[in-house]
């Protein structure tokens, strides 16, 4: 996507009130400013960008938010942590009257269903005949992520039983038609963890990765609950197949657009040269351990070279070396 079509999306606004978008340029990974076209909103922290006349995203409460609003109510994937529920909330109450009726959770990350609880409760289940859940929006996910979220007999759940998912899957597809298009929930059973998914909301054109992208850093492989390397690019393979962009006519304000986990909305491309990205690491890591070598030599080998500017760090929850290990206990896994 070229950087006109970028500000040309950060122009759009939303609830007849200022709207920060601090969307970042096409290429080279560098945060734009805010352009003369967009505002500050002052409700609260949170970025709303429009991405159709009726597809929103949200920004700024963890992980990013999708939001897709019509006659049937509010379908919204993720909700954000706990800690900023509340102004998620009031965020889509500003965009319309009509209940929030499903949430959909794209992995079981605290910054992606925290807000669970709070969101479902403030809407309505399309199931009115009945007590279903209390009357709260259906919460929907891969049936790994309600095992991540609840917990065993005796233990202590990480979350409250109103933020777990009412309602899993455990086939490839899940799918349903809500607001005048088909919505696909794509399982990914091994990528950025055992229960991601891709949601593909097929007429607006707009797919949610989750965690699966992350245009902010190398994607975070939790092989503890169960993430690989081998999934993780399968899933980004499925996401360039999925896309389709601006061809032949490159020059128009088209194509499918890309929600990640965090960072800046993608275009096919983007993710291609991510999915790239990944795969000349995981290559090098792979020739490295057939030609014998141990952990601490592969990442003395700097095998992320080239990329750790744009996405390493030293620091923090996800290092460059974080990654690299990651890499390599997938592929050694592997190994009969
Ligand atoms: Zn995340």
């Amino acid at each position: 996507m070229t950087p006109g079509v970028r500000s040309s999306l950060a122009a759009a606004w939303l609830f007849g009130a200022a709207i920060c978008v601090n969307i970042t340029e096409a290429r080279g990974g560098l945060r734009a400013g805010h352009d003369q076209e967009s505002r500050t909103t002052d409700a609260g922290d949170l970025e709303v960008l429009e991405l159709r006349p009726n597809f929103f995203m949200i920004a700024g409460a963890g992980g990013h938010i999708g939001v897709q609003l019509g006659d049937d109510g509010v379908v919204v994937v993720d909700t954000g942590s706990a800690a900023k529920a509340g102004a998620v909330v009031a965020a889509i109450k500003k965009a319309t009257t009509r209940p929030i009726r499903y949430v959909i959770n794209t992995s079981a990350d605290p910054d992606h269903v925290g807000g669970n609880d709070a969101v479902s409760k403030a809407g309505q289940s399309l199931f009115t005949s009945s007590d279903f859940l209390g009357g709260a929006a259906s919460i929907l996910s891969a049936e790994k992520v309600l095992a991540r979220m609840s917990a065993p007999a005796g233990q202590t759940s990480p979350f409250p039983a109103g933020a777990w998912p009412t309602e899993t899957f455990d086939q490839a597809r899940k799918y349903m038609y809500l607001n005048g298009e088909g919505i696909e929930v794509l399982h990914q059973p091994a990528a950025h963890t055992d229960g991601d998914v891709l949601v593909f909301f097929r007429r607006s054109d707009v797919i949610a990765a989750g965690d699966i992208l992350d245009t902010t850093r190398f994607p975070v492989i939790d092989v503890a609950r169960g993430g690989t390397i081998q999934g993780e690019i399968a899933a980004l393979n499925r996401l360039v197949e999925l896309a389709i962009p601006s061809v032949p006519i490159v020059s128009r304000e088209a194509g499918t657009l890309v929600i990640p986990g965090h960072g800046r909305v993608c275009d096919q491309m983007d993710v291609v040269e991510y999915r790239d990205m990944v795969t000349i690491i995981r290559d090098r890591i792979r020739d490295l351990i057939k030609a014998g070598s141990t952990l601490d030599q592969i990442k003395a080998a700097s095998p992320a070279r080239g990329f750790t500017r744009r996405y390493g760090s030293d620091s923090g929850p996800w290092t460059t070396s974080n990654f690299v290990e990651a890499v390599y206990r997938s592929l050694v896994q592997e190994k009969p």
